[in-house]
C-alpha cells in the first residue's frame, strides 16, 4: 500500500502564509487603493520588500536569496495578491520572472553577478517577448541578435513589456538573423541603461494601473557576451523550447495572484451579507445570496488546489506543463467571476470606487492575457490531451 496522498499545506507552510498575511496587511492595504488611484508605482514597497528579504525567496543562498521551493512563492504571491496587486506586480516578477530563469538555466557567472542584485533589489528585472507583431504567436518575433565579435547587437521594438519604464535589466527573446519560426529563439539579459534602448510611455490600461506596461526599443544596443541566457541557435527550437519551460513559474504565480484576488473579494462578499439589509433582513438570508458564496467558496478552493499542485511538482526547477495550463487557465476565469459576483452582490457600491470590488475585478481582468491568453491555454492543453499540435497557421 502507498502513503496517501497530502492535500494539506502542513503547519510549515501555514505559518507562513500567515506570517506573509500580517506582513502584507500591516505593510501594503492602507495604500492599496493609492496606487491604482494615481497610477503611481509602489517604489517604496519595492524597498520595503528588498528591506525584508522577500524579493530573493527563491534565489539560493548562496547568491544572497532564501532558497525557498515554489511552493513558497506561490503562497506570498497569494497573500499579496489579497492585499495590493500593484506590490503583487513587482513580486511576480522578481520571484517568477527572469531571476528565476537566471539561477536555473544561467552560468555560475550570471548568477554570481546578476542574482544578490535581485534579492536585495538593486536590480528589477523585466522580461520583454511580445512584438506588435508576434502576440499570442511568440514565435513569430522579429528582434535579432546578431553576433559581432565580443558582443551580439540587438534590434528590434518590444511592447507591453511590465515595469518596462522602472526596470533596470530587461530579459529579451530575440531570434538569430535570418531564422525562422521557433529555431533560432534564444534570450538575453540587457542592462536597460544600454545607448540604443529607448524606453516609451506607460500604456493607459484597466487594472494593474500602478504596475503598467509600455514599448521597449532596441536600436542596435550591444550586449556583452556574457548576457546570452540562452542562445540563439538558427538551427534549432531547443532555445525556445527551454524558455517556454522557464515561463512555467510566471503560469503559476499569475494563477496563485489570481487566487489571492479572488479570495479577497469573496472575503469582502461574505462581510457584507451580514451587513447589508433588504427586505427587513440580512441579505445573507436569500438564497440566490447564499447560493452565490457557496459557488465562489468552491471555485476558489478548486483554482487553489489545482496552483498547489502545480507549484509542488517541479521537473528540472520548473513546474509541470500540464499542471501549471490547467491551473492558469481555470484561475484566471474564475478570478474573472468570482471578482465580478462579490461586486454584484455588493449591489451599486461594488460599482463605486468607494470600495475594492472594481479594482479587483479591473486587476483580475488583465492575467487572462497576460503570461499566455486562455485561448492559448486552451491550445496547449488540448495539443497535450490529444497527443498532438495543431498548426495554428494552417498549414
Ligand atoms: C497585464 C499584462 C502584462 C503583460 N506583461 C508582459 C510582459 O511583461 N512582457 C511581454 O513580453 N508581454 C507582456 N504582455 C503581453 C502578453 O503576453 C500578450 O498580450 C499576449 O501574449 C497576447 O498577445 P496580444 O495582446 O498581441 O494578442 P493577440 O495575440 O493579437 O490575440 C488577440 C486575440 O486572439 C486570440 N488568438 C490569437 N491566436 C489564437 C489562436 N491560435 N487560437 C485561438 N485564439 C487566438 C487571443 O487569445 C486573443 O484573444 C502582458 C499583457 C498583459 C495583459
Amino acid at each position: 500500500m502507498t502513503s496517501s496522498p497530502s492535500f494539506e499545506l502542513g503547519p510549515e507552510l501555514e505559518a507562513f502564509r500567515d506570517e506573509v498575511r500580517a506582513f502584507a496587511e500591516s505593510r501594503f492595504a492602507a495604500k492599496a487603493a493609492h496606487w491604482d488611484e494615481r497610477e503611481e508605482f509602489p517604489e517604496e514597497n519595492r524597498r520595503t520588500l528588498a528591506g525584508a528579504g522577500w524579493l530573493g525567496l527563491l534565489i539560493p543562498q548562496q547568491y544572497g536569496g532564501r532558497g525557498a521551493p515554489l511552493i513558497q512563492s506561490v503562497l506570498f504571491v497569494e497573500e499579496m495578491a489579497r492585499v495590493c496587486f500593484n506590490t503583487t506586480t513587482i513580486c511576480q516578477i522578481a520571484l517568477h520572472g527572469p531571476a528565476r530563469a537566471i539561477a536555473v538555466l544561467g552560468t555560475d557567472e550570471q548568477k554570481r553577478r546578476f542574482l544578490p542584485g535581485c534579492a536585495g533589489g538593486e536590480h528589477l528585472f523585466a522580461i520583454s517577448i511580445t512584438e506588435p507583431g508576434a502576440g499570442s504567436a511568440t514565435t513569430d518575433i522579429e528582434t535579432t541578435a546578431r553576433d559581432d565579435g565580443d558582443a551580439f547587437v540587438v534590434d528590434g521594438h518590444k511592447c507591453y513589456t511590465t515595469l518596462g519604464a522602472q526596470c533596470t535589466h530587461t530579459l529579451v527573446f530575440a531570434r538569430a538573423p535570418e531564422s525562422r519560426g521557433a529555431r533560432g529563439i534564444g534570450a538575453l539579459i540587457v542592462d536597460a541603461r544600454s545607448p540604443g534602448v529607448a524606453i516609451g510611455e506607460p500604456d493607459p490600461k484597466m487594472g494593474g494601473r500602478g504596475a503598467p506596461e509600455c514599448d521597449v526599443r532596441f536600436d542596435r544596443v550591444r550586449v556583452p557576451k556574457e548576457n546570452l541566457l540562452v542562445p540563439c541557435d538558427a538551427k534549432s527550437s531547443a532555445g525556445f523550447r527551454t524558455l517556454m519551460a522557464a515561463f512555467g513559474p510566471e503560469r503559476v504565480g499569475n494563477a496563485a495572484i489570481c487566487v489571492g484576488l479572488a479570495q479577497a473579494a469573496h472575503e469582502r462578499a461574505l462581510a457584507f451579507v451580514k451587513e447589508r439589509r433588504q427586505f427587513g433582513r440580512p441579505i445573507e438570508e436569500f438564497q440566490g445570496i447564499q447560493w452565490k458564496i457557496a459557488d465562489m467558496a468552491t471555485q476558489i478552493h478548486a483554482a487553489r488546489l489545482m496552483v498547489y499542485r502545480a507549484a509542488t511538482r517541479e521537473k528540472d526547477g520548473f513546474p509541470d506543463p500540464r499542471d501549471t495550463t490547467i491551473a492558469k487557465l481555470y484561475a484566471n476565469e474564475m478570478a474573472q467571476r468570482v471578482t465580478n459576483e462579490a461586486l454584484q452582490i455588493h449591489g451599486h457600491r461594488g460599482y463605486t470606487r468607494l470600495y475594492p470590488l472594481e479594482r479587483l475585478y479591473r486587476d483580475a481582468r488583465g492575467y487572462a492575457v497576460g503570461g499566455g491568453t486562455t485561448e492559448i491555454l486552451r491550445n496547449t492543453l488540448a495539443a497535450i490531451e490529444l497527443g498532438r499540435s495543431f498548426d495554428q497557421r494552417g498549414g
